[in-house]
């Protein structure tokens, strides 16, 4: 038989190292950045079209590099930064596996101009999928300047597996961000489409932070500084009425290296522990510095996540020095532990002033009187298109005639201010419905008895809301007296202005959106005064999150969003006219089994099942 193995072409062997080192734009962002700072940079301009997609160009005022090195550094394992294995363990330089250009280079147009201060004229490469295409002379500044165009020109499958330029930009934010934040003392620009997005002066952590997040974080942070033998750390925590719901601005660097360490993060909020509400994430930028030997880098190729020596003991040390940090600065603790966060009224309802119920018994009812009182008197009743749901009630009114009692109760309970649902329609045969624990709706039906989940049917209910408004444009707005004035970071605005249209067609007014203030004039009707930047904010952190990957269109993200921060929570009384309106809007609904978060909103217990347990 033929010999059947054959090596590689390099072309083609650099194409498959690529894929592990170059997952998208956000990744050359990420290499060619740290090879500017390991050339010593002080200054680093990133360039950024189409999501990165058509061009990502880093210019650094580094080292530069001989014509020599320029030529080579683009082969496979060039690297000036280690010479033997033993370096690997003492790094002190982002890069050293020296694939990254040759891997870039692979799958992009590359145009490189480079210059040492020892040479007087500068070098001109051009690469296109690994082949050099040409090399000149150029007069050029000091420094690097690295253009990758048409990433994944020569590999469509890759190419095609881009997201949208959007979500391309972020993932690069996100890496520039990452890079900035650890070297405050390097000036960085970032244009994007020929705009300015970021222009970070030379400054220290604190200020970089600012820089980046916007002006509201300067109140805040925290500091938090500590050495010990085992690690130095230094940084920042936000204060724990920042917690937010979303993930984002949580931060870890070791040795100046963005890292994930899931460990260390649990740290970080067990030391928050009592001083947030369960589901947030309190914001930390914290920096350590730790034995480069003790620390091993190379477990990911992308790099990301470590493996420290001492994992135990690293832990113990973060979470006593957050802890002692919390403390030092007063950060007293603002959450009432003996209360339940379910109980809390979601910010719709919070300065709508306290409502004394009113009950009025109904002076003509007659506990004897075969009529049926009229449950309806005052309302102007109109039927919701409920089939299939009348039909479980079928039978039922005949009942319902007989149990006038059930009828009072909802006569005099109506009469409670303040319902959930204003101006909404309530079936005159409906069976009385209760609250069970302040979680469920619960009532009868034909076959037994139906339990609701009152969070979730309230979540599918103004999912199918928004989602209609957002796509038919016809949201109510409430117009405000004083518009009112937010700030945000720059990404948080990014992201406004992403989902401004769809924001806008629920009912949001927007003034102006210029520099980190955003104007609100206008909101929908269910949102409250008190609780827009709440809402503003938790929508894009939401939003951030669940876009990211983007698998579902902006609409249906932005209804599960809004759904989800402002449906009726566990632990809220739901007076008897919200309660049958719940039940209502709920079977009214195109899909009512199921929450937007895919979650069983009701449930039937059998009246077989019930009579099972009388055995
Ligand atoms: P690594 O960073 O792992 O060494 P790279 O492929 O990223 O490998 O870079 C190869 C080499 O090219 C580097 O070791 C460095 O010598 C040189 N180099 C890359 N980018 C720059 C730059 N912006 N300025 C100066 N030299 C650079
Ligand atoms: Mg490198």
């Amino acid at each position: 038989m033929a010999d059947i193995i054959k090596l590689l072409p390099d072309h083609v062997a650099n194409q498959i190292a690529a894929g592990e080192v170059v997952q998208r734009p956000a990744s050359v962002v990420k290499e060619l950045m740290e090879n500017s700072i390991d050339a010593g940079s002080t200054s680093i301009k990133l360039i950024i079209k189409d999501g990165g997609k058509t061009l990502i160009q880093v210019v650094d005022d580094g080292a530069g590099m001989s014509e020599t090195d320029a030529r080579l550094s683009f082969e496979r394992h060039a690297t000036s930064k280690i010479s033997s294995a033993q370096d690997l363990f003492n790094l002190e330089t982002k890069g050293f596996r020296g694939e990254a250009l040759a891997s870039i280079a692979a799958i992009a147009h590359v145009d490189m101009q480079t210059r040492t201060s020892s040479q007087e004229v500068g070098t001109h490469l051009k690469i296109e999928g690994s082949k050099v295409v040409s090399q000149d002379l150029v007069a050029t500044p000091q420094g690097t300047s690295i253009a990758v165009k048409n990433l994944f020109f020569n590999i469509p499958a890759r190419r095609n597996f881009l997201k949208s330029n959007q979500v391309e930009l972020r993932h690069i934010t996100d890496e520039f961000h990452r890079v900035a934040m650890v070297h405050p003392d390097i000036e960085f620009y970032f244009y994007n489409n020929g705009s300015e997005i970021f222009n970070l002066p030379r400054t220290k952590h604190r200020q970089r932070i600012v820089h980046i997040f916007g002006s509201k974080m300067e109140h805040r942070l925290v500091p938090v500084n500590e050495e010990t033998e085992v690690v130095k750390i230094s940084g920042f925590i936000c204060k724990p009425e920042f917690a937010k719901k979303s993930r984002g601005e949580q931060f870890f660097f070791a040795n100046n290296r963005f890292i994930k360490s899931p460990y260390l993060h649990h740290a970080v909020v067990a030391a928050f522990e009592g001083l947030i509400k369960p589901d947030t994430y309190p914001g930390y930028f914290l920096f350590l510095e730790v034995d480069p030997s003790s620390i091993d880098i190379n477990i990911h190729p992308t790099k990301t996540e470590v493996k420290f020596d001492d994992e135990n003991t690293l832990y113990a040390i973060l979470r006593s020095t957050i802890k002692h940090s919390l403390g030092q600065f007063n950060v007293a603790p603002v959450l009432d532990f003996e209360h339940d966060p379910n109980l809390d009224t979601p910010y719709s309802y919070k300065e709508k002033g306290v409502v004394i119920p009113k009950v009025t018994v109904d002076a003509a009812f007659n506990p004897f009187q075969e009529t049926p009182v009229n449950k309806s008197s005052g309302s102007n009743y109109r039927k919701q298109s409920t089939k299939g749901w009348e039909d479980m009630y079928e039978g039922l009114g005949h009942q319902n005639d007989h149990n006038d009692f059930s009828s009072v109760i909802i006569e005099s309970e109506s009469e409670v201010q303040g319902t959930l649902y204003s101006g909404k329609e309530v079936e005159e045969h409906l069976a009385s419905t209760f609250q069970m624990r302040r979680k469920y709706v619960v009532s009868t039906v034909r076959s037994g008895m139906l339990v609701i989940h009152q969070n979730r049917a309230h979540e599918r209910i103004l999912f199918e809301k928004f989602l209609g408004e957002i796509t038919v444009k016809e949201g109510v707005s409430q117009q405000l007296l004083f518009p009112l004035e937010l700030t945000f970071s720059k990404q948080e605005l990014a992201i406004l202005m992403e989902i401004k249209e769809s924001l806008t067609n629920i009912g949001f007014a927007f003034q102006s959106l210029e520099e980190e203030t955003v104007k609100v004039t206008g909101v929908p009707m269910m949102v409250p005064e008190s609780g827009i930047g709440t809402v503003l904010d938790r929508l894009i952190a939401d939003y951030n999150e669940g876009y990211a990957d983007g698998s579902i269109s902006q609409a249906e993200m932005l209804a599960k969003a809004l759904s989800r921060n402002l449906a009726v929570r566990t632990g809220e009384v739901l007076d008897q006219e919200s309660q049958l309106t719940l039940v209502n809007n709920l079977f009214a609904c195109k899909e009512p089994t199921l929450s937007p978060f895919q979650k069983i909103t009701y449930t039937i217990i059998s009246e077989g099942d019930i009579d099972k347990k009388f055995n």
